[in-house]
């Protein structure tokens, strides 16, 4: 067995250096649990951005794929496969949406989005071609096409990749005051994440989101919500925006759709809306793939049949209750829903250090933005596993000095 220390020097000799991984290696993974190439174990406390919030290896999900696989893979859309359709059924039954139009990851689904609420702002709306705006929020998180990173505000994302797609306009996240504002006659649309997940979970206040789709509402513009990492039971319910009992015009999802498995990801709509795109107007060679399909249907019947929207909820609250009472004087809040939390360390404060002390104690985390680190373990965890993580992260945690006063 080759070692991790071969592994990494490998991966950094050979591969573009656009992430800054963790230390690890990651050889075989099932459920909560991951093994490295020594035999180490670990718990797995981010779920790939949520994207396996079934979690790893699902037999059901697994099965489908073998299944799958041993009966037909690819078709492309110039044919007909005879699974899709019965995915994108479980789908818009699943999302209480119309229609579905599938395609594989998340940033595909958000172009897919913002090419629709265009065209529906041309060809229903009534906006002249080249004039739509839209909409979106300070430190989001859509993605990384050209497009989508025109509109980001972490300079990271946008550094020296123009010239940047225009007919975007920005404002602050959490403001419904911001939104009204920046309506115009060309506003086409409003893309937000009901929660920000990659801005360090930063959760809105209560009614935000309800209050967006009255704007929203009142003045014609179509509420497109990304759910790609809040949704599939990730923050205790199916959607994030079931807590503020809201239903968007536009849903963009991806990463649990998948099922930790392979990439899957789709934009749904009602036929009002979606029905706008027409033959030869967008497409996707292995969007609606009969893989990605048959791992789809599979991965929605896990979080049914799990309950896993009850579980994340429950299990959420048990676990900031019990982070809120660990004694470490750097933390300066946790916050979260459901299994998407954070616990945010004083301003300046790096968390890379504390990541790496929970490596070496068997628990995997990563911090963004320096001084947040996010917990979000597949939604399948066990109470005892939970125990123990929590033990992890308490000894950890308190062995943190307090902030020396300079
Ligand atoms: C991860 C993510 C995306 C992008 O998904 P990819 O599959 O990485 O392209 C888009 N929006 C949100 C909210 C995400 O968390």
């Amino acid at each position: 067995m080759v070692d991790s220390t071969s592994i990494i020097q490998k991966d950094e000799a050979f591969g573009a250096h656009n992430y800054h991984p963790l230390p690890v290696v990651i050889a075989t993974a099932e459920g909560v649990r991951l093994t490295d190439p020594e035999g180490r174990k670990y718990m797995d406390f981010l779920s790939a951005y949520s994207a396996v919030n079934q979690g790893h290896r699902h037999k059901k999900i697994i099965d489908a794929l073998k299944n799958q696989a041993d009966r037909c893979t690819l078709t492309s859309r110039a044919f007909h496969n005879d699974i899709m359709g019965e995915f994108l059924e479980k789908l818009c039954d699943y999302t209480g949406f119309e229609m579905a139009l599938p395609m594989n990851t998340g940033a595909e689904a958000v172009e897919t989005a913002l090419k629709l609420a265009r065209r529906w702002g041309a060809e229903v709306k009534g906006v002249e071609n080249g004039k739509q705006e839209i909409i979106v929020c300070e430190e989001n998180f859509h993605g990384r096409t050209i497009a989508i990173i025109s509109f980001s505000t972490d300079p990271d994302a946008r550094v020296n990749y123009g010239p940047y797609a225009t007919g975007f306009k920005i404002i602050p996240y959490d403001n419904t005051e911001a939104l009204s504002g920046a309506i115009n006659e060309n506003t086409v649309a409003f893309l937000v994440e009901p929660i920000q997940g990659e801005a360090g979970v930063f959760v809105p206040g209560d009614g935000y989101l309800k209050e967006v789709r009255r704007i929203c509402t009142e003045k014609n513009v179509l509420f497109i919500a990304d759910e790609i990492q809040t949704g599939f039971c990730r923050t205790g319910k199916k959607f994030a925006v079931d807590h503020d009992d809201v239903r968007p015009d536009v849903m963009t999802l991806g990463k649990a759709l998948g099922g930790g498995v392979f990439p899957v990801s789709a934009v749904v709509a009602d036929k009002a809306i979606m029905g706008l795109f027409t033959p030869g107007t967008h497409g996707s060679t292995f969007g609606g793939n009969p893989l990605g399909a048959a791992v789809g249907i599979a991965a929605l019947e896990v979080l049914e049949e799990e309950k896993l929207a009850e579980r994340s909820d429950r299990l959420g609250a048990f676990l900031r209750e019990k982070l809120s009472r660990i004694d470490c004087p750097r933390i300066k809040e946790i916050r979260g829903k459901g299994l998407l939390n954070a616990v945010v360390f004083d301003d300046g404060f790096e968390a890379w250090d504390v990541c790496l002390a929970l490596r070496d104690k068997g628990l995997l985390a990563k911090q963004t933005h320096g001084n947040i680190i996010r917990f979000a373990p597949p939604l399948v965890i066990t109470e005892d596993e939970l125990n123990e993580a929590i033990g992890i992260i308490q000894t950890v945690f308190e062995s943190i000095p307090a902030a020396t006063i300079a």
